[in-house]
């Protein structure tokens, strides 16, 4: 199907494209990668009078270090994350969560804005932010605002963003020393959405864990940190009757839905196996295992 009409504005500025947003009353919708937006503008699911392509709007695509956090540009793409050798050293986690978004071609045109922005089920990138307690920094033209990743993601498709609201850059706190990742993924084919998926970090020290995080995609409409089953690691080694419990409480955390993929059944056995794969993986890391 072909999209409905609409005007375009190709913005050359934060600030002109805030001002077309908000002359628009509600009407218009930001053009990033074009990878979610076009098919819902082809299956007629979105009817904007106005598109504001946000492209050429220089200096909104970068990755930056500080010295605690990394900052990025809401129009970084996907490849750039990917293959950024600043994200591989202080946050594995998320180079290895990008192999698994979409298909190269995808990779090479979507943006880590456009992503969190339009607040897929099933996406990698809003757990990773939900994981790693990333701060998403808004402009419009009534100033700036700032959210964090678990407050942002209300539910399928829905963001806390105002339709005059651009998401500028995303703060990305660098992982501890000592600290493990692992990374595990469902899906039908590689490159389609998860059916689910756990990301989890550990940070160990003296032997046991001293900070843990776990977070999944695919099982609800929002990305879930299970902050109940992280807490049952503090203050331990990693063992399998451990990992049994933070798995149960992990399937607890979690409302999946049936749909044309996968059952909700499915999908809570799965979110447990995964958790499971995770934390091993993660605790090996963090013992200095590759
Ligand atoms: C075949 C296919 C498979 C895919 N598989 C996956 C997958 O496995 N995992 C996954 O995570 N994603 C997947 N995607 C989606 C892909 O990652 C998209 O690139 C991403 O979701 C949207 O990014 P975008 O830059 O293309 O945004 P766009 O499509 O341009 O925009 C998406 C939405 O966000 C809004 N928006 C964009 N940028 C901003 C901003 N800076 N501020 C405010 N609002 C903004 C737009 O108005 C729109 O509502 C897939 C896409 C396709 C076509």
């Amino acid at each position: 199907m072909k999209p409905p009409v609409f005007d375009y504005i190709a913005a050359t500025s934060t600030d002109m494209a805030v001002a077309a947003l908000a002359a628009a009353g509600g009407e218009a919708k930001i053009i990033a990668g074009g990878q979610s937006l076009m098919p819902m503008l082809s299956f007629r699911l979105l009817r904007p009078s106005l598109l504001v392509d946000i492209n050429r709007i220089p200096g909104l695509a970068y990755i930056e270090e500080a010295d605690t956090c990394l900052r990025i540009g809401a129009l970084t793409r996907h490849f750039q994350i990917e293959t950024s050798p600043v994200i591989a050293r202080h946050l594995p986690v998320l180079s290895a969560a990008m192999t698994h978004v979409a298909h190269l071609a995808i990779r090479n045109r979507g943006t880590i804005g456009g992503s969190l922005s339009h607040g897929d089920p099933a996406a990698e990138l809003p757990m990773i932010a939900v994981l790693l307690d990333a701060t998403l920094h808004i402009e419009s033209v009534s100033g700036q605002r700032a959210v964090r990743a678990q407050d942002f993601f209300l539910d399928a498709l829905t963001v806390d963003l105002d339709s005059a609201e651009v998401l500028a850059e995303i703060i990305l706190p660098k992982l501890p020393p000592n600290t493990g990742w692992g990374f595990e993924e469902i899906a039908r084919r590689h490159g389609d959405f998860a059916i689910a998926a756990v990301a989890a970090t550990l940070t160990v020290s003296d032997g046991s864990i001293r900070q843990a995080r776990i977070a999944l995609t695919g099982v609800g409409p929002t990305p879930v940190r299970a902050a109940a089953a992280e807490t049952l690691l503090i203050g331990h080694a990693l063992e399998n009757k451990l990992v049994e419990s933070v798995a149960r409480a992990v399937r607890a955390a979690i409302a999946p839905e049936d749909d044309l993929h996968a059952s909700a059944d499915y999908r809570r056995h799965l979110a447990g196996v995964l958790t499971d794969r995770a934390l091993h993986a993660a605790w090996r890391r963090a013992q200095g295992e590759p």
